[in-house]
């Protein structure tokens, strides 16, 4: 008999992705982790039963959640991670010629599980030594820290819970201010179809802090519903309105393969389909 794992992603709506088998499956201070293994998707994670990240797909949302920012900004050399204990955002960012990243994840289980048994998407990224992992609350430490990076990213779980406060105005101003002049905030931002109102909120925050915030698209299988988007804040708004041209200059000068992300879709990214830009505008 087939065992199924049902995610609920809306009132009334849902995914069912079927389990070949349970990897693992614990509960920490913070929250219940399990690794399951489906046939299209690999290994997937799920947090209180939502799919984080698949082996299948995690290319889409890794990519464009750290290329995009990196390569717009063209010469960040410090970078800060709030959330993303899988890993797999880490390991894209080190792609680049960054100094030093720093990574704020709440919960230390994730993190070793994902070591454990997500190896294929985080990589050796926490053995680099430019990685300075910190097991804390995010929020505290934008609001406690005297450091500056020129991006930061913010690849929290949805505003439920502990990541609840990942989206708040006081955390997006504790963000601009460890951020140097010409930095950039990304932050993972749900799929509006039915997460609209977690958008519509983040950009009017953006909005009263930074001179330019905006959003972009991806469309990641298991992040079902449409496209999900990812917030944008920045004081210079040139920085998301640039050419392919400058943006395949850059990409070819780091010399990487890419899956989903190349610089034709960063710069159409930006171009918002209208029931999501009437949410932001
Ligand atoms: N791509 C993902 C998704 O599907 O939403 C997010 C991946 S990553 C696993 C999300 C991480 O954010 C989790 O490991 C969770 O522990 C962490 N997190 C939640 N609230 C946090 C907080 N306040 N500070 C730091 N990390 C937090």
């Amino acid at each position: 008999m087939s065992v199924w794992f049902d995610e609920v992603l809306h009132d009334g709506v849902g995914q069912r992705l079927e389990v070949e088998e349970v990897l693992y499956e614990g509960q920490t201070e913070f929250q219940d982790i399990k690794i399951l293994r489906n046939k299209k998707f690999g290994r997937i994670m799920t947090l209180d039963g939502v799919v984080q990240t698949t082996e299948g797909d995690e290319f889409v949302y890794h990519e464009m959640f750290a290329h995009v920012p990196l390569l717009a900004h063209g010469g960040a050399r410090r970078v800060l991670i709030i959330g993303g204990g899988d890993g797999g955002l880490l390991e894209e960012v080190l792609k680049h010629d960054v100094a030093h990243v720093t990574e704020v994840e709440l919960d230390g289980g994730v993190v070793e599980v994902s070591k454990r048994y997500l190896s294929s998407i985080c990589g050796q990224a926490y053995e680099d030594p430019r990685v300075n992992l910190v097991i804390g609350d995010g929020a505290k430490f934008v609001a406690e820290t005297d450091q500056k990076f020129d991006v930061v990213l913010v690849d929290s779980t949805d505003p439920i819970g502990p990541g609840a406060v990942l989206f708040t105005r006081q955390f997006y101003a504790h963000c601009k201010r460890c951020l140097n002049p010409g930095g950039i905030l990304v932050t993972q931002n749900g799929v509006p179809f039915v997460q609209g109102d977690e958008l519509e909120s983040s950009v009017a925050h953006f909005r009263s802090l930074f001179a330019d915030g905006s959003a972009y698209v991806l469309s990641c299988p298991t992040y079902a519903l449409g496209f999900m988007t990812l917030g944008w804040a920045s004081d210079d708004a040139g920085l998301r309105q640039q050419s392919v041209a400058t943006i395949q200059a850059r990409f070819d000068a780091l010399g990487i393969e890419t899956q989903y992300y190349n610089p034709a879709v960063h710069v159409a990214a930006f171009a918002l389909p209208n029931f999501i830009a009437k949410l932001i505008d």
